[in-house]
Parts: structure tokens; C-alpha cells; sequence
């Protein structure tokens, strides 16, 4: 029998077999660490723990992205990001029961262009709140969008900014249910929009979640230190409401709609 590959814990240093890895849903099970970089749970990965099983019917998985700038290869970049990740479009969206409660919800896929918002992802979101709002759904959508607006579609993709917050705007002032949750990396234009529009903010421990990332920081000489743009930090300052592990998400999810149900 091949021995079974080993995961060494990027906070722990314990080693930690594959299969108990995968198992404890990429989470150190020795010190919680959640894994991040080269340990990304996919979309469908988030939907299987997230809502129940069977009941998930996807809205607008044919669309896909256009090149407006012309961008250098930035077509055949993105439908190889996307046959990655097994979707068939930049984002799941669509409704499905949670705890039995039917839910609009929208699911990032962070490997996909390194988790930018483009204008697909933009307008899947849009008309996922769109459809809530007909539908008197609640609405959760999971961030992992931590690439900020996608530089590959320019000022097309940062007016999905606007967008997005108008249809969040316009779903709250009816009076239903909006969550929004943290993955790591949350940061840019998606941190700026949709995803802290929400009447409840959870991450995940250690989630980075911020505006302005490293590489645009150090572009104009601004320090921070690393803390201020950790979930931890953000809650400790009222931007975030609560800070869930992994496993309980799904549980916390069930509670929060059974509070807000009718
Ligand atoms: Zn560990």
C-alpha cells in the first residue's frame, strides 16, 4: 500500500494526513488554523457544506465573459481558470433550502483569475439580488473575491461596484434578509460593495478582509500594520459581526434564518 500523502500544517508544523485534512474541511484538526493559499475550497466545495443536499438549482450558468479591452490572451486565461473548478460560469448562483429554508444564494470561486470581479460575476451577482428581491428570498453570498475588480475588463468591471450596491440597496429597503460571508481574501472593490452591504457580516477566522492590498499600498508608500486588515481586527472594530469557524457555518447560517424567518 503507497503510504497516504501528508499536509504539513502552515501554523502548527504538525503533519496531518490527506484524507483527515479534506476531512476536517482543509482546517488544521490539531490548532484550527484554516489553510489558506494552495487550500482554496471551491465553489461547489461551499455549496455541499452549505446547503442541503439535492436541493441547489443554478440561475444564469451560461453566461460567460466577453474580452472588451482586447486584453493579451485574457480569454483563453479564464475558460482554462474556469474548466479548473468544474463550473460552467465565473460564479454559482441560484436557490437552494438551507436548514429547509429556501435561500438566493452566490458562491466565489477563488480560483478563478485570482479571484477578480468581473462584469459576469457583477451581473450574476445583480440578478441573483435581483431575483431575491421578486422572490422574497433571503440572500447569502460567500466572498472569496480577494483579486479586487478585474483589471482584464477595466471600468466595466469596476461599475459592477455600483451595480451591485444599487440591487443590494434596493433588496434591504424591502425588508428581507441579506448575509454576507468572509472567505479569505475579501479585499478591493467587493469589499467596497456587495459584500459589506449585508445586515450580517460573518468570515471565517483569519480571513484577510480589507480595501486597498499590498502591492497598492506599497505603490503609493502607505505602512499598515498587518493586523488592521484581519477579520479579528475587523471585529474588534464593529466592521464585521461575527467570526464563524468552518464547520459551524452551515449551523449559523440555519440559526440566522431562523431568527429573520416569519
Ligand atoms: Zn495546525
Amino acid at each position: 500500500m503507497p503510504e497516504e500523502k501528508k499536509i504539513q500544517c502552515d501554523n502548527c508544523n504538525i503533519s496531518i494526513s490527506e484524507s483527515e485534512f479534506l476531512k476536517s474541511l482543509k482546517v488544521c484538526p490539531h490548532c484550527n488554523y484554516h489553510h489558506q493559499k494552495g487550500y482554496y475550497l471551491t465553489a461547489f466545495e461551499r455549496l455541499n457544506l452549505l446547503v442541503d443536499g439535492g436541493t441547489f438549482v443554478e440561475y444564469d450558468a451560461d453566461l460567460y465573459s466577453l474580452n472588451p479591452l482586447n486584453f493579451p490572451a485574457y480569454e483563453e486565461k479564464l475558460s482554462s481558470d474556469i474548466q479548473k473548478t468544474g463550473l460552467r460560469s465565473e460564479i454559482l448562483t441560484g436557490e437552494a433550502l438551507i436548514g429547509g429554508y429556501r435561500t438566493a444564494i452566490g458562491i466565489g470561486d477563488p480560483h478563478i483569475r485570482m479571484g477578480s470581479v468581473g462584469s459576469v460575476i457583477g451581473e450574476k451577482i445583480t440578478r441573483l439580488i435581483e431575483r431575491a428581491t421578486e422572490k422574497r428570498l433571503p440572500l447569502i453570498i460567500v466572498s472569496p473575491f480577494g483579486g479586487g475588480m478585474r483589471m482584464q475588463e477595466g471600468t466595466i468591471s469596476l461599475m459592477q461596484m455600483a451595480k451591485t450596491a444599487a440591487a443590494c440597496v434596493r433588496y434591504m429597503e424591502t425588508g428581507l434578509f441579506y448575509i454576507s460571508v468572509l472567505t479569505h481574501v475579501t479585499m478591493g472593490g467587493n469589499a467596497a460593495s456587495f459584500a459589506s452591504l449585508a445586515h450580517v457580516i460573518i468570515a471565517e477566522p483569519g480571513t484577510k478582509y480589507g480595501f486597498a492590498g499590498d502591492p497598492t499600498r506599497a505603490s503609493i508608500g502607505m505602512e499598515m500594520p498587518p493586523e488592521v486588515q484581519t477579520a479579528e481586527y475587523q471585529l474588534e472594530y464593529g466592521m464585521i459581526d461575527m467570526i464563524v469557524q468552518r464547520k459551524e457555518m452551515r449551523a449559523t447560517l440555519i440559526d440566522l434564518l431562523d431568527f429573520c424567518s416569519d
